[in-house]
């Protein structure tokens, strides 16, 4: 049943507040704990068995997509009904079920080549009909968990004779023989991402995904949602400080409980009301995608503020923390403070991942405001 007036929303936000009471455990209540991170797939696993149990009964609900449909897994909610699901999660501070790409099966996503990064229609992955199934060989770079996926969506070329007319989008299972994925370890310490190689990989032809050299339309509109679902999510990650108690807690506050710092604490307001102003802006695009209107360039819009305000956000913090913000490992330091200094440089490949900034500009000048390219 939809949802859709005051009266009715409250009655489904009491509903909901008596099932998340009654099935949220305790300790999924608390402050999500890195180690503790649930991304799915079939090698999953729960260092905390709350962790299962609270993914299955979200699960069960479809609410681990809540605005999807049910005959895809989702929960079928309304925007409103999914915000008042929102709302209440957070009342409880209750754990995201679930991260990133979903559920039982784990993908990792095959679009950059070593090549092809913002000109990606100059992929050159090479994908062969070869009768009763296709043969893919080429290299994939900065795929974000390749490792621990059990699938991946992957753009391809399948004619050589054009450019964007000779893509196409196929799946695979990561197991398949002859696909090998070596991890990259990074600036903040982790290996998140992973050159892919591919050689001599079969794939069956009924993977194909739309129609043969039809991969470049699907690409563009899936970037398009991960650009605005990198927005929603303000590259959330798995804990999420507010600068502002931060740097009171580190700085000391006055007598009428102020942060110390004057300077400091000016442009900790002036994050704030361009956090709380994207958030609206957010709020305001999904209404209108709700209503049927595309996501359409304005993704790029917010790709780029999401990115903007997160990146600002992690310096004010590494500025609050002042030398307790080089730390890197070892008993000396605050477990929290090690997470801001990893994070702060992990924030900084928010600008880069889903289209650079540079590139979602050029698209704003382009196709929002419609600006001529320079001579
Ligand atoms: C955290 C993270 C996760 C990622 N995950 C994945 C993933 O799962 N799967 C995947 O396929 N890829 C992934 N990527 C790769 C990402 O999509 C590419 O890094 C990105 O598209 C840029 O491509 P590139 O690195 O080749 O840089 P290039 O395209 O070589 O760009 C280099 C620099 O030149 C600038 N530039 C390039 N062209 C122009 C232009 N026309 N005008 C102005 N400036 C320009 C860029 O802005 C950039 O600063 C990830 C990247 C990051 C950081």
């Amino acid at each position: 049943m939809a949802y859709d007036n005051a009266e009715q929303l409250e009655e489904f936000r009491l509903e909901t507040r008596k099932w998340l009471e009654a099935n949220c455990p305790p300790s999924m209540r608390t402050p999500m704990v890195d180690d503790e991170v649930v991304w799915g797939g079939r090698n999953a696993t729960f260092k905390n068995p709350d962790s299962k149990v609270w993914l299955d009964r979200m699960a069960e609900k479809g609410w681990t997509a809540p605005e999807w449909p049910k005959e895809y897994g989702g929960g079928g909610l309304t925007r409103a009904e999914a915000r008042v699901l929102e709302q209440e999660l957070r009342r409880i501070k209750a754990r995201a079920p679930l991260f990133s790409f979903k559920g039982k099966t784990r993908w990792c996503q095959g679009y950059s080549e070593p090549g092809a990064g913002s000109d990606l229609a100059g992929l050159q992955t090479r994908c062969e009909d070869k009768g009763d199934h296709y043969l893919i060989n080429g290299q994939k770079v900065w795929t974000s968990y390749a490792d621990k996926a059990d699938w991946i969506f992957c753009l391809v070329r399948t004619d050589t004779s054009t450019k964007h007319e000779g893509i196409s989008f196929i799946l695979f299972d990561m197991k398949s023989p002859g696909v090998e994925a070596r991890p990259i370890q990074l600036i903040s310490g982790e290996s998140p991402f992973c050159e892919t190689f591919f050689t001599d990989v079969k794939v069956p032809k009924d993977q194909l995904v739309g129609r043969l050299n039809g991969g470049w339309e699907i690409a563009k509109r899936l970037l398009q949602f991960e650009r605005s679902s990198i927005s929603s999510s303000g590259f959330g990650g798995t804990g999420s400080l507010s600068p502002e108690e931060y740097a009171k807690q580190l700085i000391g506050t006055d007598e009428s409980g102020r942060l110390l710092d004057g300077d400091l604490r000016g442009r900790l307001a002036d994050h704030r009301m361009y956090a709380k102003a994207f958030a609206l802006t957010v709020q305001r695009q999904t209404e209108q995608a709700k209503a049927g209107q595309a996501v359409g360039h304005t993704a790029s819009i917010l790709k780029y503020g999401a990115a903007k305000m997160n990146q600002d956000r992690h310096e004010l913090l590494i500025e609050a923390l002042g030398t307790e913000g080089l730390g890197w490992a070892g008993e000396g330091f605050d477990k929290g403070a090690l997470r801001v200094t990893r994070q702060w440089l992990r924030s900084k490949g928010n600008s880069i991942e889903g289209g650079t900034s540079e590139i979602n500009l050029n698209v704003i000048a382009k196709r929002v405001l419609g600006l001529k390219e320079h001579q």
